[in-house]
């Protein structure tokens, strides 16, 4: 699928100015630490970064290394977890893929996608994340907030996070792909095109989107 390249480099630019003036501050992201990193984005999977930033504090300094959540009950990540909901899954998972950390990797968090794609509870989103955020590669990342944003400015129609044809388009439309684009579109959707009722006279991107300037 073709992106309008001048365009595109609009929407980023206005993003990452908005995202400088108006983006959320969270603990994981003001830090570079490939272990935080993977937490809250295993965290963040079908919750919001409200409701994660919740819990992180309290969570990554009690299970502040790879072999800690790999060592812990697992009840007693649930209990810790209780208030997110998701917990007795997410425990599963923290357990499974930080053993799987802490005996084949030497407790280091893998700078590799592949690996990263490889863990339980780690697809193709949460490994494109650690490796952007955490590792400073330019790789796009696609979820919900990408699809439902760009799918507006754009006028473009994806099946879901899945589907190839987003992650072929959000490669071509992300230039570098900066962290700050990806933070800037979630807080985005977050406070301002919301589901239901956008607020496009506020919205940095009213200009040139497709779905205020059609309706
Ligand atoms: S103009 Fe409205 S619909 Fe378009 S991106 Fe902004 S808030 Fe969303």
């Amino acid at each position: 699928m073709d992106v309008d390249v001048s365009k595109a480099s609009l929407v980023r630019k206005r993003v990452m100015d908005w995202f400088g003036l108006n983006g959320r501050t969270f603990p994981w992201r003001t830090t570079k630490d490939p272990f935080q990193i993977l937490v809250a984005e295993m965290l963040l999977r079908r919750t919001t970064a409200s409701a994660v930033s919740r819990v992180f504090g309290k969570f990554i300094t009690r299970f502040n290394t790879p072999l800690r959540l790999a060592r812990a009950h697992e009840s007693t990540i649930v209990q810790a977890l209780s208030s997110l909901g998701l917990q007795t899954e997410r425990a599963k998972q923290f357990k499974k893929a930080f053993m799987l950390i802490s005996k084949e990797y030497n407790g280091e968090i893998p700078q590799s996608y592949a690996i990263l794609k490889s863990l339980p509870g780690v697809g193709r989103y949460i490994a494109s994340a650690v490796m952007n955020f955490a590792y400073g590669e330019a790789v796009p990342l696609v979820d919900g907030n990408v699809i439902h944003l760009l799918s507006r400015v754009f006028g473009t129609s994806f099946v879901g996070s899945s589907d190839t044809q987003a992650w072929d388009f959000v490669s071509k439309f992300g230039g570098s792909h900066e962290s700050e684009l990806y933070w800037g579109i979630i807080d985005l959707v977050s406070m301002v095109c919301l589901r239901r009722n956008p607020r496009c006279t506020v919205c940095p991107l009213s200009e040139v989107c497709d779905w205020y300037n059609t309706k």
